[in-house]
C-alpha cells in the first residue's frame, strides 16, 4: 500500500495511516500491477524482471498526479503499460497527455516518455491471462469510477476506489469479491458525515463494516482516508468497527498471500 488518503495529500498528523492519495501495488508471478498513481506513486519501485501494468479506477487528480514524480519512470527501459477500463486506451492517452503538459506540467511526459503504452483493458486481460484473471466492475462515482479483481494461485485482491455505496450494489458487489483474500473499500466518511456528503462519491466505515461480515472475504481494509483525519481521530473511529475482518489501511504496509 504506497497511498491511502483521500483527495489531497496530506502530512500532518498522518504518520501511522499515511498521508499520500491513493495508489496500490500488487505483484503476482510475472506481473506487477499498480492500482492508480496517486502521490503513493513517488515510492513504488518498478520492477525490471516483471511487466508494469498502471490500472486506473477514473481520472480524479488524487488518482493520477503522481505519475511522473516517480523518477524510475524516466529511466524504465522496459514498457509501462497503463490502462483504465472506464475509457479506452486513445481517452486515456488525452487524459493523461493533457493533464501532463502544457498549462499544468513543464514536460510533455505522454510525448517524451516512449515506454508509456496505452493500452484497452480487454487487451491487459488478455495479457494477464492465464495466470491472472482481471475483472472489472462499475462504481458509484460522479464521472465514473471502475473497480477491479485481480486473481492468481496466490489469491484473490479486489480494490473498490473510489465508490458512494448504494444498497443496489450489495449483490453485485457481493458476487465480485467472492473468495478475496483482501478487499480495498472507499471508507472516507462516517455515516453521520454521509448526511450532508451525498453526490460526493464515497462510502462510509458503518457501511464497510456491514459490508465485510457479508461477504465471503478474509480482509477488508479501509481507504481513501479524509484528509482532515488525523491518526488519533481514525484510532478513534476504528474502536466502532463491527467486524473483525475490517481494518484501516495503512500506508507501506505490505499484505503477503
Ligand atoms: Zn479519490
Ligand atoms: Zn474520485
Amino acid at each position: 500500500m504506497h497511498g491511502t488518503r483521500g483527495s489531497i495529500p496530506q502530512p500532518k498528523g498522518t504518520a501511522k495511516y499515511g498521508g499520500n492519495t491513493s495508489c496500490y501495488e500488487v505483484v503476482t508471478g510475472d506481473f506487477q500491477i499498480i492500482f492508480d498513481t496517486g502521490t503513493g506513486f513517488q515510492d513504488v519501485v518498478l520492477d525490471h524482471e516483471r511487466t508494469t501494468i498502471i490500472l486506473y479506477s477514473h481520472f480524479h487528480h488524487d488518482h493520477i498526479q503522481g505519475l511522473p514524480f516517480n523518477l524510475g519512470v524516466f529511466s524504465h527501459l522496459e514498457d509501462i503499460i497503463l490502462s483504465s477500463a472506464l475509457v479506452n486506451r486513445q481517452v486515456l492517452k488525452n487524459m493523461i497527455q493533457t493533464y501532463f503538459s502544457g498549462g499544468y506540467f513543464p514536460v510533455d511526459i505522454v510525448t517524451i516518455l516512449k515506454q508509456l503504452k496505452f493500452m484497452n483493458c480487454s487487451s491487459v486481460q488478455r495479457k494477464l491471462s492465464p495466470d491472472c484473471k482481471l475483472e472489472m466492475i462499475e462504481l458509484n462515482h460522479p464521472g465514473g469510477s471502475m473497480g477491479y479483481s485481480v486473481e492468481s494461485n496466490q489469491g484473490k485482491f479486489s480494490y473498490l476506489l473510489d465508490n458512494e455505496y448504494a444498497d443496489d450494489q450489495l449483490d453485485s458487489l457481493l458476487a465480485f469479491v467472492d473468495g478475496s483474500k483482501l478487499v480495498i473499500w472507499d471508507g472516507m466518511f462516517t455515516n453521520s458525515e454521509l448526511e450532508y456528503r451525498a453526490g460526493w462519491g464515497h462510502s462510509s466505515v458503518e457501511q464497510a463494516c456491514e459490508f465485510a461480515e457479508l461477504a465471503d472475504i478474509e480482509k477488508l481494509s479501509i481507504s481513501h482516508h479524509s484528509p482532515s483525519r488525523t491518526d488519533e481521530e481514525l484510532d478513534q473511529i476504528s474502536k466502532m468497527f463491527t467486524s473483525s475482518k475490517v481494518s484501516f489501511a495503512v500506508q507501506s504496509d505490505e499484505v503477503k498471500f
